[in-house]
């Protein structure tokens, strides 16, 4: 494959815009190499500038969940456009997507609509603290919430009593509100909170953990931070920006059956438009503002455009739960040949798969939280990632990213892809 012209284009990009992206995982920085330039998708494939056509697996980071300039969703978005594009005034269409989540969702009230996944998370532990008035918050190494300053910690020094900022810019007085956990350690959390007892509003992870590759939650982590949260007037809050509305029609809170005490959405709920959102029971949604006095607030929030894509995605993943079942399946074969085409190589990895996430490691060993992804051979990921580009297929440019399977994604497809994985795993070793 040629790719003249995505370099081309990187070079301009580079001058005006740092890095030459508007988001950093997009410039093949981890993976090496220059990014693919899009001009267009369908179903699940991309056509990028050189005339290249690849199978997505990333689908936009999940949003894509029926496949790439999914009908409804488009028709539905240049009908609202030709009506205006924003208005800073209420609408009806919010309070049809608002309801339709509502009733989706179990164990929410009440739902308030932003522009990402970011704004939904730092949000969200506003109103937790602000709920609660407690300020410390309890959060996963390798979860990843959005880039708002809470969240770019990472373990200090003193790692149970308080995290350091691993972004410059990012205050110590943030981050020593910040305390970091261990994913899939109950027992780390709980040494946590002893550590800080009386002074934790909230509990915020991945209930299946995305971002650094797909990890599991193991048996009984997710009851066992209920329990703890309960017992300890904390909030939990489960950040359902990828598993919402992809897991089931209800998230992880339907799937584990687990509750929690604010959930927040983004990506599938948008459609592709940008869209996050947070939720809660009505006792805790009411203290926001203007009822409350919890601030928050967006001009662009609720946006008719995003709004209608949202909606327009929702309806379908709800008039049609067999979409939840039939990604699983293709996500489960796609797993299978992967399995087989790697091991007939005898190539060291570990595959992780809920429903339709799932991401491969380069690791004999049992891949169950941050250190352990990173212990993988990510050197062999990047080889990995190349080789399949080369053959036409799309994964995420990075061994900490899950892969998205969309509905658009035929066997066939799914066949291609396990035999290119067979001719890229042969180079491997
Ligand atoms: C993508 C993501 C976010 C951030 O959403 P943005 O729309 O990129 O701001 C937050 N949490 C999780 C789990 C995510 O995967």
């Amino acid at each position: 494959m040629k790719y003249q012209r995505s370099s081309a284009l990187f070079k301009e990009a580079q001058k005006v815009i740092p890095g030459g992206v508007n988001s950093p995982v997009r410039a093949f920085k981890s993976v090496g190499g220059e990014p693919v330039f899009v001009e267009k998708a369908k179903g699940a494939y991309l056509f990028d500038v050189d005339g290249n056509q690849l199978i997505d697996y990333i689908n936009s980071w999940g949003p894509m969940i029926l496949g790439h300039a999914h009908k409804p969703v488009v028709e539905a978005v240049v009908e609202k456009a030709q009506k205006g594009t924003s208005f800073g005034m209420p609408t009806e269409i919010e309070t049809e997507i608002a309801a339709l989540a509502v009733s989706m969702v179990p164990n929410i009230d009440k739902i308030r609509f932003v522009n990402s996944g970011t704004e939904a998370c730092m949000s969200a532990v506003r109103l937790a603290r602000g709920y609660t008035k407690k300020e410390k918050i309890i959060k996963f190494s390798g979860c990843y919430h959005g880039h708002s300053d809470s969240f770019l910690i990472q373990a200090g020094s003193g790692a149970i009593t308080f995290g350091a900022p691993n972004s410059p810019g990012v205050t110590q007085g943030t981050a020593k509100d910040t305390l970091l956990a261990k994913y899939n350690d109950l027992n780390n959390v709980k040494e946590v909170i002893d550590a800080n007892k009386g002074e934790i509003a909230c509990i915020i992870l991945e209930p299946v953990a995305g971002n650094m590759g797909c990890i599991p939650p193991a048996e009984g982590f997710l009851e066992g931070l209920r329990m703890l949260c309960n017992e300890n007037d904390i909030l939990l809050i489960f950040d359902e920006v990828m598993t919402g509305f992809r897991l089931a029609p209800g998230g992880a809170q339907e799937l584990f059956g687990v509750d929690a005490d604010i959930v927040t959405f983004g990506k599938v709920i948008g459609g592709g438009l940008p869209v996050g959102a947070f939720a809660a029971r009505a006792e805790i949604m009411d203290y926001l503002a203007p009822i409350g006095p919890v601030y928050q607030a967006g001009t662009l929030s609720g946006n008719p455009l995003a709004m209608a894509a949202g909606l327009a995605m929702l309806t379908e993943l709800n008039e049609n739960r067999s979409v939840f079942e039939s990604i699983n399946k293709k996500t489960e074969y796609l797993h299978k040949g992967l399995e087989a085409a790697l091991s007939a190589e005898g190539v060291a990895f570990t595959i992780n798969r809920v429903g339709s996430m799932i991401s491969v490691h380069f690791s004999s060993n049992p891949v169950i939280d941050f250190t352990s992804a990173a212990n993988a051979n990510n050197e062999m990921f990047n080889k990995f990632f190349h080789g399949l580009l080369a053959e036409g297929v799309y994964i995420a440019p990075s061994a900490f990213e899950t892969w998205f399977i969309c509905d658009a994604l035929t066997y066939e497809d799914i066949d291609a892809t396990v035999a290119a994985c067979k001719k890229v795993a042969k180079d491997l070793k």
